[in-house]
């Protein structure tokens, strides 16, 4: 069996970053996480071997310094905290501020805001925890909620203006088709899309797409919350690949693999590199005439 290695994979440079402060903040003193640092078990588990605790509400934080999340949060959760008096560290990821900027400048332009993204996600409750009012799809359903409130996209002798952006780890073909189902749906709407996902989500989908042309079988290394390695492995279905999603080399089974000549490995922006390797190991290991090749 050959085990092809996805030419994008793995932890982004935001995860990296947000741990490093992480690990810097914890020798420094208490520090408090406010939610997931990332949405990686091995990564959680490490930040909490170091002595971070970790807690869901603002009102459980008890230490002075807190950390907020590569997610992101909302401003009015940060002077929630500052007026509380704590020192706040924010490990948000450039790429998801800048979906927040660009949120932010499509509102301050007159467009009701519109986001592409998991409802409930901490990353999208962040970018809509500031608006007063606003919109999330994600399913094509969701777009009848639009055009309920909207009509045809033209309300009292105007153009109603919809702006739109997404949650960072979106797959971008499905966005673009989003935006295309509203501007077709709402015909008479100005709409306005601004592409916020982010690089490193677009490189692994790219090269997940080149690696499921000469696999039967994918493996995702990825935590069960990591938004982008559900999407991977959802991709690679869709491909026509057989897919699995694992956080550890630990929930891989031998039988998945009876008969398979080819194997892809790739791998969530949350996931460490030393789980990544495990899991090759692990595939390579499961016949003696493995060979690792690059995709
Ligand atoms: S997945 Fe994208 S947005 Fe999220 S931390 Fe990595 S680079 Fe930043």
């Amino acid at each position: 069996m050959k085990v092809r290695v996805a030419s994008h994979l793995g932890m982004c440079f935001g995860v990296r970053d947000a741990i490093d402060l992480a690990m810097g903040l914890t020798q420094r003193g208490p520090v408090t996480i406010l939610g997931d640092l990332v949405h990686n078990p091995d990564v959680v588990a490490q930040v909490d071997a170091a002595g971070a605790i970790r807690v869901r509400q603002v009102d459980e934080v008890a230490t002075r310094t807190v950390l907020l999340t590569a997610h992101g949060t909302a401003d009015r959760v940060k002077l929630q905290l500052r007026l509380a008096g704590h020192e706040v560290h924010d490990a948000t990821c450039p790429l998801v501020h800048r979906a927040h900027l660009a949120l932010a400048r499509l509102v301050a332009e007159g467009y009701y805001p519109v986001v592409i993204g998991q409802a409930g996600h901490v990353e999208v409750r962040g970018l809509v925890g500031d608006l007063e009012d606003c919109t999330i799809i994600l399913e094509d359903a969701d777009i009848d909620r639009l055009v309920e409130r909207f009509g045809t996209g033209f309300q009292n002798n105007q153009r109603v203006k919809l702006g739109l952006v997404s949650q960072t780890t979106q797959p971008l073909e499905r966005v673009l088709e989003l935006v295309e189902q509203v501007r077709q749906r709402l015909p008479d709407a100005e709409v306005r899309f601004l592409d916020t996902v982010c690089q490193p989500t677009k490189d692994r989908q790219a090269s997940l797409r080149e690696l499921a042309q000469a696999c039967e079988v994918v493996v995702v290394v990825g935590g069960p919350d990591s938004n982008n390695s559900r999407k991977l492995t959802e991709l690679a279905r869709q491909l026509g690949c057989r897919a699995y999603q694992v956080a550890g080399a630990g929930e891989l089974k031998p039988e998945w693999f009876a008969g398979v000549e080819s194997v892809g490995l790739t791998a969530g922006t949350s996931t460490p590199d030393r789980v990544i390797d495990e899991v090759r190991l692990w595939l390579e290991a499961l016949n003696s005439c493995a060979t690792s090749v690059p995709a």
